[in-house]
């Protein structure tokens, strides 16, 4: 079996048999990699603490057909603030989620690796709850169905936005708006990070919890969306309906 290595973040794990794990990792040059870390569930496991999700880890895999096998981990960095850290833990995760879903087995996408990196450790060193909007709407922005949020998806007005309608892909202005309403403060700072502006974000603005619970919101409604197309369209494809 040929080896290799990687760095990657521990998306999901699942236990597999009595000592065994079957790790994800989204690497930085491999893509989604599925290994088996055999015996890390034995009490005193070599690398067994290293391979829980949030984990960046440098790694040596053996490459198999299906499954490969763990054969070396080592930490890259820790997360010690994050992990304790509720609120940074459970966005932590939800970021791993999604990543896990946008990335494709084997396939390269050293972009989403260094995402989520970058938005992980923003979570360890300056724990904000607008990190996980912010990345959902990058990556949706990446991926090239970022939500149009600077005019009405109907009649093109910028002025007096009110809404966000998933379905039509953006916001729409007093006349027309359906969906989820968002506030002008909730507003700017969605556009803000789709314009690439997401540190000035971070560190400037202090927005009430109203307003990040709409950024979240809006957010993970867009995401969710998308997934959900794309899993429809991918389940299409492999699995059609015979006749
Ligand atoms: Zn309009």
């Amino acid at each position: 079996m040929p080896l290799y290595r990687d760095v990657g973040v521990v998306v999901r794990t699942h236990k597999l048999g009595e000592t065994d794990r079957i790790v994800t990792i989204v690497t930085q040059d491999s893509g989604k990699v599925r290994a088996v870390a055999k015996g890390v569930r034995k009490p005193g496991s070599r690398f067994g603490s290293r391979l829980e999700p949030l984990s960046h880890v440098q790694i040596q895999l053996y490459r198999g057909r299906d499954l490969d096998i763990v054969n070396q981990v080592e930490l890259v960095e820790t997360a010690s603030a994050l992990r304790n850290n509720l609120e940074a833990t459970t966005d932590g995760l939800a970021m791993c989620e999604v990543v896990e879903q946008l990335a494709h087995d084997r396939e390269p996408s050293p972009h989403l690796y260094r995402m989520l990196v970058g938005a992980l450790r923003q979570l360890n060193t300056a724990f904000s709850p607008l990190v996980l909007p912010a990345l959902q709407l990058r990556l949706l922005a990446t991926e090239g169905v970022g939500p149009c949020v600077d005019q009405c998806v109907v009649c093109g007005t910028r002025e007096d936005l009110r809404a966000f309608d998933v379905g039509a892909g953006g916001v729409q202005c007093r006349a027309h708006k359906r969906g989820l309403g968002i506030s002008g403060e909730a507003l700017n700072i969605v556009q803000s990070i789709l314009d690439g502006r997401v540190a000035v974000v971070l560190q400037r603005t202090s927005p009430s919890v109203a307003v990040v619970r709409e950024v979240t919101e809006l957010a993970r409604i867009a995401m969710e969306h998308h997934l959900e197309r794309r899993i429809r369209a991918s389940s299409l494809f492999k699995a059609p309906h015979p006749g």
